[in-house]
């Protein structure tokens, strides 16, 4: 069965997209850690990060750093911080996520209430400001 993240990919579940290439796709989580919080994952379905191939890892990294750039124009923080967990969906994914300080990226609190229109506008501007 498809994962979740393949049928956002699909378009089959709705998401703000941030950026896509014909191999890697950005979209904003939904519930977010820190104003930003964006997840990138590889559009070929695969669980674990370190299961994907050298050269498509690299790849993944990059665009990973392009999306982050993008972050860094858009939302005041210090640095884009970087995480890999994937314990609640099994297709592998990279959380991006802007920090003034080291809280700014813990999961195991309250996640941040955002609207839906404050999630569309964001993600706007952070696909403007993707190259
Ligand atoms: P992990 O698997 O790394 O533990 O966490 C999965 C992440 O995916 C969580 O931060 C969660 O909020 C996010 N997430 C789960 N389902 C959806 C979804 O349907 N849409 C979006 N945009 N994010 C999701």
């Amino acid at each position: 069965m498809a994962s979740i993240f393949s049928k956002i990919v699909a378009g089959e579940i709705p998401c703000h997209k941030v950026a896509e290439d014909e191999e890697f796709f950005a979209f904003l989580d939904i519930n977010p850690v820190s104003a930003g919080h964006t997840l990138v994952i590889p559009k070929t379905e695969i669980d674990y990060i370190f299961d994907i191939d050298d050269s498509v890892l690299g790849r993944m990294m990059a665009f990973a750093k392009r999306v982050a750039q993008a972050q860094e124009k858009v939302i005041p923080c210090k640095r884009v911080g970087l995480a890999v967990m994937g314990l609640e969906v099994p297709h592998a994914h990279i959380h991006l996520i802007p920090i003034q300080k080291e809280s700014d990226m813990y999961f195991g609190g309250e996640k941040m209430q955002v609207s839906q229109e404050e999630l569309a506008d964001l993600a706007m501007r952070l696909r403007a400001a993707f190259k």
